[in-house]
């Protein structure tokens, strides 16, 4: 079982990494679809889950996603219409959110940005939402002028103080009651398990203030706070929250969590080295290629160490051993700098947006 997960998965992600130009773009999409239809279809928490995210979310796949269709109470925007399929999980979480928004504020109608394409993949110009697990969406805003509520084309960038105008000109304001609302949906939402949500900190503080004041629930604002905890892309999450499920229980082992692993979610310390163990066994293959450079380069300051000891011995240069010793000195820095390299290589697998 192990063993043959392994094939699968370096199958998949040799198909993946072919991927760039258009045209191996389109092969690529045409052999995910082909993958995707050997993939059975598991049952999920009682409910029957047509999808399998596959992976990591940086370099996976999905199969048999589900597209996220526009209601009443959400759309997908312009631009994103090629990358509105999901994992039914997570499809069914935006579709619930929004309702549950709607369902206390009525006319409301969420803006949905890029999800994943049909079968994952490379979805441009992000390095994750290639799974079916990451959702971009929009904030919920007001009218800055007459505080009604507004439903908006696009995403609006939010200034530190939560004000936003679109390119003709109008202005408005972080809806900091509703995009609440949204958050404590998603949080409360048991057939889903939150990883985090990238979001601006200057924003992150205004809904947490936001919670504290509604005296909402300790445990849901200790939950909020540490998902939403800054991370590589928070900052720059002004316009949308990008937000990130756990692996949906049936679709493992094929797909692959990265750290973290909140406490609310593994609640064994055993469930938590499990995914740890499963995460660093799965191992990108574009760390190879450095690794194998690296050693031949290393290999090479090593010769010529060798080299010129040797040239100064049978020239007889007693006394001046400076070239030999810099050049070791010279391989072991390499030796140090490639360790650094090697650690920053596996930090960026758990990567972002
Ligand atoms: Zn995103």
């Amino acid at each position: 079982m192990r063993m043959s997960r392994a094939i699968w998965l370096s199958t998949v992600f040799a198909l993946i990494s072919i991927s760039g130009s258009a045209a191996a773009q389109d092969e690529t999409a045409e052999l995910l679809a082909q993958e995707s239809d050997r993939i059975p279809r598991p049952e999920s928490r009682g409910e029957p889950s047509q999808s399998v995210s596959v992976g990591l979310t940086n370099a996976g796949s999905v199969a048999h996603s589900v597209e996220l269709a526009d209601t009443e109470t959400l759309f997908v925007k312009h631009g994103s219409t090629d990358t509105r399929w999901g994992t039914a999980e997570l499809v069914a979480m935006v579709e619930r959110a929004a309702n549950s928004v709607a369902a206390t504020h009525p006319g409301s109608r969420l803006t949905v940005g890029d999800l994943s394409r049909r079968h994952g993949g490379r979805a441009h110009p992000h390095r994750s939402h290639r799974a079916g697990r990451d959702v971009d969406i929009g904030f919920y805003v007001t009218d800055l002028e007459s505080g009604d509520e507004i439903v908006v084309d696009r995403f609006i960038n939010m200034s530190r103080g939560g004000r936003g105008r679109d390119q003709r000109g109008r202005q408005y304001r972080f809806d900091v009651e509703r995009n609440w609302a949204l958050m404590a949906s998603i949080l409360e939402d048991d057939r889903i398990d939150v990883q985090f949500v990238l979001i601006n900190p200057a924003i992150r503080r205004a809904l947490i203030r936001h919670a504290r004041s509604e005296g909402v629930d300790a445990e849901l604002r200790e939950r909020f706070s540490i998902v939403s905890a800054r991370r590589s892309g928070s900052a720059s999450h002004r316009s949308h929250f990008h937000v990130r499920i756990y692996c949906p229980v049936d679709d493992r082992p094929r797909c692959v969590d990265a750290p973290p692993y909140h406490p609310f979610v593994f609640t064994s310390e055993e469930e938590t080295q499990k995914r740890l163990a499963e995460w660093r066994e799965f191992t990108p293959p574009r760390r190879a290629a450095p690794r194998r450079r690296r050693a031949r380069r290393r290999g090479r300051m090593q010769r010529h160490a060798m080299r010129s000891r040797m040239t100064m011995m049978q020239r007889g240069m007693r006394g001046s051993m400076g070239a030999s010793m810099r050049a070791t000195a010279r391989a072991r820095t390499m030796r140090r700098g490639g360790g650094g390299m090697m650690a920053g290589l596996a930090a960026s697998t758990s990567g972002d947006p």
